[in-house]
């Protein structure tokens, strides 16, 4: 594309998202994208994912999920829609294009990419939170003498037949892997470090994500205060289970903390029927077993860390100041930041969903964008 009015730096839902409202808005984007299709991650993840918000808030901007889709679609049939998205919106990245760096040049942002350098006034990056998976270490991890790996590069629960598995996270990923494996009738434990709060997919017949949307405009405490009592009726008592229930409500966990309640989709039932053990916090490793912080030692063939990732942008954008925090994510996502003419998309968690929150940043930042490059002159 020539002299393009945006480079858009990934062909996930955010970069796509960001794609379709440029064109919108009338403005010319390169989409770059390191993979060789779109939705990469998504194609990546593991077999028996679902979406755990459902279809109808899930969906990009203009274009709603199908409503052949089941209420929480599939990871091929995201994958399918995101396929989709692009066809309709005729969105056409550039594919094999990783970027290594951007950095402003004159009133121009350059990106260094496999495939040549790009430049445009305005650069959105759209490269999700799931890049860099977080392996915490333990003493001993590097002694350990069984698989251990990332939950991203856990696919589904044939490989671990008649082994003992421990997934240490109580995250979505864990809670889902562990269940994954309980109901291939593998022998599984997970590892819970700390306080956790739990919400159902669905609570009095509507999926969690509508009642948080209803009480989005509410303070979070206030919000976890009213809700506390129907929560607990609707997850019943997890102690009796070894979980331990976090002092700060779901809403104010994801605000102040950035961490995502566990979303049940089976996981409590399968601890309440012992096809998932719980242990606690992990002390260190052995060769052949984990060491828990109550002293009990078990012994596992396979560890999977259900731990999260972390985004670190601070190679991509060297010296941007005041757009990246101390950690490398990014201060301000989905509206203009410290450097002129640079956005991100879906550097978020939210309450209300990250698919649905891509679609409101996208659409702002289209707009925002606009008005920049009418002010600018640039245009
Ligand atoms: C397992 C899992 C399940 C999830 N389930 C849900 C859910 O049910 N509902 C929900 O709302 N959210 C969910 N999310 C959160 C979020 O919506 C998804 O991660 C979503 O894919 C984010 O879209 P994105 O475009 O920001 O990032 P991604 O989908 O990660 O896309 C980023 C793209 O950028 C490309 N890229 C990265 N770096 C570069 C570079 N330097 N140069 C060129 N290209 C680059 C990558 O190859 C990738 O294609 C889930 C996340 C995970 C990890």
């Amino acid at each position: 594309m020539q002299n393009p009015d945006a480079i858009i730096i990934g062909a996930g839902p955010a970069g796509l998202a960001c794609a379709m409202t440029m064109r919108t808005a009338g403005l010319k984007a390169a989409v770059l994208e390191k993979a060789g299709t779109v939705g990469s991650a998504w194609r990546r993840h593991y077999d028996r994912l679902h979406l755990h918000t459902d279809r109808r808030h899930s969906g990009l901007p203009d274009m709603a999920m199908p409503k052949s889709y089941p209420a929480y679609p599939s990871r091929a049939q995201m994958v399918d829609y995101l396929e989709s998205y692009a066809a309709r919106f005729d969105v056409r990245p550039t594919f094999d294009a990783a970027v290594s760096r951007i950095r402003p040049d004159g009133a121009q942002w350059r990106a260094e990419t496999t495939q040549g350098p790009f430049s445009a006034p305005v650069v959105v990056v759209a490269t999700g939170m799931a890049e860099t998976p977080y392996r915490p270490a333990w003493p001993g991890s590097e002694t350990y003498r069984g698989l251990l790996i990332h939950s991203s590069d856990y696919r589904n629960p044939q490989a671990f037949s008649g082994q003992r598995v421990l997934v240490v996270g109580f995250g979505n990923s864990g809670g889902e892997i562990a269940l994954d494996l309980a109901n291939a009738g593998i022998d599984v434990t997970l590892a819970v470090r700390g306080p956790v709060q739990i919400l159902p997919r669905d609570l009095l017949g509507f999926p969690i994500l509508s009642w948080a949307i209803l009480q989005r405009p509410l303070p979070a405490r206030l919000v976890d205060t009213l809700n506390a009592p129907i929560l607990r009726l609707a997850v019943g008592s997890i102690e009796k289970l070894g979980l331990q229930r976090a002092a700060k409500g779901p809403r104010q966990m994801i605000e102040e903390d950035g961490r995502v309640p566990l979303i049940d989709i089976g996981t409590l039932a399968k601890i309440r029927d012992g096809s998932i053990k719980v242990r606690g916090g992990i002390d260190r490793l052995t060769p052949d077993s984990v060491v828990f912080a109550d002293g009990r030692e078990e012994k596992f063939d396979a560890v999977i860390l259900a731990t999260g990732f972390r985004s670190d942008l601070r190679r991509l954008i060297p010296g941007a100041d005041g757009v990246l925090d101390e950690h490398g994510a990014p201060r301000v996502t989905g509206r203009a930041t410290a450097a002129p003419g640079l956005y991100f998309c879906g550097h978020i968690v939210s309450p209300t969903g990250q698919l649905r929150e891509i679609g409101i940043e996208a659409r702002r930042i289209a707009e925002d964008a606009k008005r920049y490059l009418a002010k600018a002159g640039v245009e």
